[in-house]
């Protein structure tokens, strides 16, 4: 993988995280004119603001509304509900540990205009309830059709903006869970599903070595192999590309382009998703072999782990370990994935190395025993996250 290309999606990533943020911000904004960003004060868990002085003593609640906004990108869903009050309060919450609710205690403004009880459509939330609690005081429970974690839900408060007619607000965004998927691994490759991406490829010939050995051409060698000895073994392969092509199309975007490869993996349910790249690096002394996750579960690191092992046992070159890192294709698979760094290209000998036949099947055969022994430890932990 060459080290712009690194950087570059580690900045595509930035965006990929922050864009729909943003969006959902401006989305709401248009669609619930109360949720302006610039004037939020997001305060975790507990929203404070003190009562303004000449606060009008029947400081209420007067109105809520709610809106579930769908991030296309991510796949996730994100509850904001907003309750107008007539002037500043303090809210804290709690999850209530009697059952799934959300309860919001806001001091300094009773229950007014506010319907009693709002209906939402279950997605996220089923029905907020406004109740007194005193003569100054009330409560906003929110019922919740599963319990939620703290990190799921955050409480803020929007100042008064007179330019723009609005009160101060309570505002409530509450992420939907994603669920969990369970794992339940059986030892052997016999009928498991196991998805081979070839990295770059096409019009993206990755990383060039100084004798022009192309990173494309080496890791579809190698796929190719896995492949056969996969085969061989009763499993069944999918590659994400079995020529030199792109795998969305010429020219595609690196979204498009890496989204594409992990559609092959998602859609097919695969059992594990291996990604395959030669490193390349400034200084031509640099070798070795190196294997990265993404942590969506506890099988991540150990099939890193365990291919990273086959590699190194196979291959003899210099063992640069695992390491955690965001690349689009393990972050955005949902099974466990690795991207494997075989050894880097921009070293002479390791650049001739990767062109052999020979060392190409040297490399599958330690892939290939990692998925192996990755499947017999998995399945040793029994079912789990
Ligand atoms: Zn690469």
């Amino acid at each position: 993988m060459r080290r712009f290309r690194s950087i570059f999606l580690s900045l595509l990533l930035f965006m990929m995280f922050f864009v729909p943020q943003i969006s959902m911000a401006e989305t709401l904004d248009n669609n619930v004119p109360d949720a302006s960003p610039a004037a939020s004060v997001p305060i975790l868990k507990s929203a404070i603001s003190l009562p303004m002085a000449g606060a009008r003593a029947t400081n209420q609640l007067n109105s809520a509304r709610w809106l579930v906004h769908k991030d296309a990108v991510e796949g996730t869903s994100k509850l904001r509900l907003v309750i107008d009050t007539s002037d500043p309060v303090i809210v804290s919450s709690t999850l209530d540990g009697n059952g799934p609710q959300l309860v919001l205690d806001i001091k300094g403004a009773v229950v007014g205009d506010v319907d009693d009880s709002i209906t939402l459509d279950g997605q996220i939330a089923e029905k907020v309830r406004f109740i007194k609690k005193d003569g100054n005081n009330s409560q906003a429970v929110v019922d919740l059709p599963a319990m939620i974690d703290d990190g799921d839900y955050k409480v803020f408060t929007l100042k008064s903006d007179t330019a723009n007619k609005k009160s101060f607000r309570v505002v409530v965004d509450i992420n939907k869970p994603v669920p969990k998927v369970v794992y339940n691994f059986t030892p052997g490759l016999r009928n498991k599903v196991i998805v081979i991406d070839p990295g770059h490829g096409g019009s993206d010939p990755g990383a060039i070595g100084p004798n022009k050995v192309q990173e494309k051409t080496v890791t579809l060698a190698v796929a190719q192999k896995v492949k056969a000895m996969l085969e061989n073994a009763g499993a069944k392969v999918l590659m994400t590309r079995q020529t030199d092509v792109d795998v969305y199309g010429p020219n595609a975007s690196a979204v498009d382009e890496l989204k594409a490869r992990t559609i092959v993996a998602n859609n097919n349910k695969a059992d594990v998703f291996v990604s395959i790249h030669i490193n390349a690096f400034s200084n031509p002394t640099v070798g070795g072999t190196a294997t990265y996750y993404y942590q969506k579960s506890n099988y991540d690191a150990l099939l890193a782990n365990c291919i990273q092992d086959g590699l190194v046992a196979t291959g003899g070159l210099q063992d640069r370990g695992t390491y955690s890192a965001g690349f689009y294709v393990i972050k955005r698979t949902t099974m466990p994935s690795i991207l494997a760094e075989l050894g880097f290209i921009s070293n002479p000998a390791e650049e001739k190395l990767l062109s052999t036949y020979q060392f190409q099947q040297q490399m599958a055969q330690g892939i290939v025993q990692g998925l192996d022994k990755f499947f017999s430890q998995a399945a040793k932990r029994g079912g789990g996250l």
